[in-house]
């Protein structure tokens, strides 16, 4: 009998008085509560609706509740909830099976974690122990996750106070319009943050580097989209110098930019690819390393030290079955690359071209970011305050943003509608037009 303000009040007190948030200092804290969601939409206990052009934490691609993931949840809970990694178990194959069937031939081994972070752990890990080599070469502009090594390869201020593991070597990766290589045009910086890499690797000692981890398509760093030749490029140094090239496909896969891999937008394949978040909208935690089969073989007849209690759990393993074949059979993922061309792409160039304050527009299918400025000739990004600002306006016209830096991040789910991301720009074109900077 508890009504709709005791539970809003009930779950803000408990959550203040016994939760502990990522990333924040914990007094002051205000977090938007959740009550439920349906597709592109959440809702708080008043049932107030938001459109989520969060996709939360940029992972549920397929929509919030879709009832086949459910029910495939529902099912495998009421055959086997739990069983060792050790075991075999028909679920667990099923899930890695559709997996590698997306993945290039060449692709047909899958070791699953928890989360993105121990994926990207044990893909640094099998490169290691493929090449004999230490170190790993990682971007200034990326984040690969909390845990040991995850972290300090990640390079944004989160590894700073984090910086326990060793062998990890920092480069800047290409960022066309906020260049570190005076460059004026993508493909000046392609070939600019191409030298700047080689160079990297030579000063570094090319035998002594592992793995370039990149995210295909960095995303929380600002969904900074590779210029013309460059990820072929970074292949091509991998191959010169024997060093594995491992995408952190976590957040930009799995339908995310219309493809079922990012790296499928570009003319290259790598040697590992970490992937968690969208392979099953995160309805159970779960992620993990496609492994090609020149690395797996290395594991026929040595033991791979690695192994966690939860690796391929089955409640996890029915949501991957479920998730992947939905979105195949619901052409998803063909939703997210058609509503990125046809709707996004145009109605944010619309937008950019009316509102001084969006500097740049980048992305493709539902991975897009709007890079805010102050100035558009100095492009000096605008502050914490005015992002404070934005985001409050954004929720206020029932909007649920995600916001990094001085950026508005436009993440809705895969399945999101032509009518919802009308919606949505509506909202945004309202909240560009106030008064943001006086
Ligand atoms: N890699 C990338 C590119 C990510 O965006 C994230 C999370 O945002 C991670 C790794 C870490 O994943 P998780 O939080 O599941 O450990």
């Amino acid at each position: 009998d508890t009504s709709p303000a005791e539970l809003d009040a009930l779950t803000r007190q408990l959550d203040r008085d016994h939760v502990f948030h990522s990333w924040s200092a914990q007094a002051g804290l205000n977090p938007f509560v959740v009550a439920g969601g349906l597709g592109s939409r959440v809702w708080d206990y008043d049932g107030r609706s938001y459109l989520d052009f969060s996709s939360q934490l940029v992972n549920v691609n397929i929509g919030h509740q879709h009832p086949a993931v459910v029910d495939a949840i529902t099912k495998q809970a009421q055959t086997l909830t739990t069983v060792a990694p050790a075991t075999a178990n028909l679920t667990r194959g099923e899930a890695a099976k559709r997996i590698v069937d997306r993945a290039p031939a060449g692709f047909n081994k899958v070791f699953f974690t928890n989360g993105g972070a121990d994926a990207n752990e044990n893909a640094i890990r099998m490169a290691r122990l493929h090449t004999g080599r230490d170190t790993i070469l990682s971007t200034y502009r990326s984040y690969h996750g909390n845990t040991g090594a995850a972290i300090v390869a990640t390079g944004d201020w989160r590894r700073i106070p984090n910086q326990f593991a060793t062998g990890h070597v920092h480069f800047f990766g290409p960022f066309a319009y906020r260049s570190e290589f005076w460059s004026t045009s993508p493909e000046q910086e392609s070939e600019r943050a191409l030298h700047h890499l080689e160079r990297v690797i030579q000063s570094e000692g090319a035998g002594t580097i592992a793995a370039i981890l990149l995210e295909t398509i960095p995303g929380t760093a600002g969904v900074l989209m590779p210029p013309p030749g460059y990820l072929e490029g970074v292949r091509a140094l991998c191959d010169r110098y024997g060093i594995m090239l491992i995408f952190d496909e976590v957040m930009c896969g799995f339908g995310r930019t219309g493809q079922w891999f990012a790296f499928q937008g570009y003319d290259v394949v790598p040697d590992l690819i970490t992937f968690a978040k969208g392979v099953n909208s995160g309805y159970i935690p779960t992620g993990g390393v496609i492994i090609s089969d020149e690395i797996a073989g290395d594991f026929d007849t040595n033991v791979f030290p690695g192994g966690l209690t939860y690796s391929g759990h089955p409640l996890a393993m029915a949501s991957i079955v479920a998730a992947l074949d939905a979105m195949e059979a619901e052409g998803i993922v063909t939703n997210a690359a058609r509503i990125g061309t046809d709707v996004l792409a145009p109605g944010l160039a619309a937008l950019a071209a009316k509102h001084p304050i969006i500097g740049e527009v980048r992305g493709v299918g539902v991975f897009w970011a709007l890079d805010l400025v102050a100035d558009p000739e100095t492009r000096e990004p605008v502050s914490a305050a005015v992002m404070g600002r934005i985001k409050s306006e954004l929720l206020a016209r029932n909007l649920l943003p995600f916001l990094s830096d001085n950026r508005v991040h436009v993440v809705p789910p895969c399945v999101v509608t032509d009518a919802e991301v009308a919606e949505a720009l509506a909202i945004y074109d309202e909240v560009f037009g106030l008064d943001l900077l006086g």
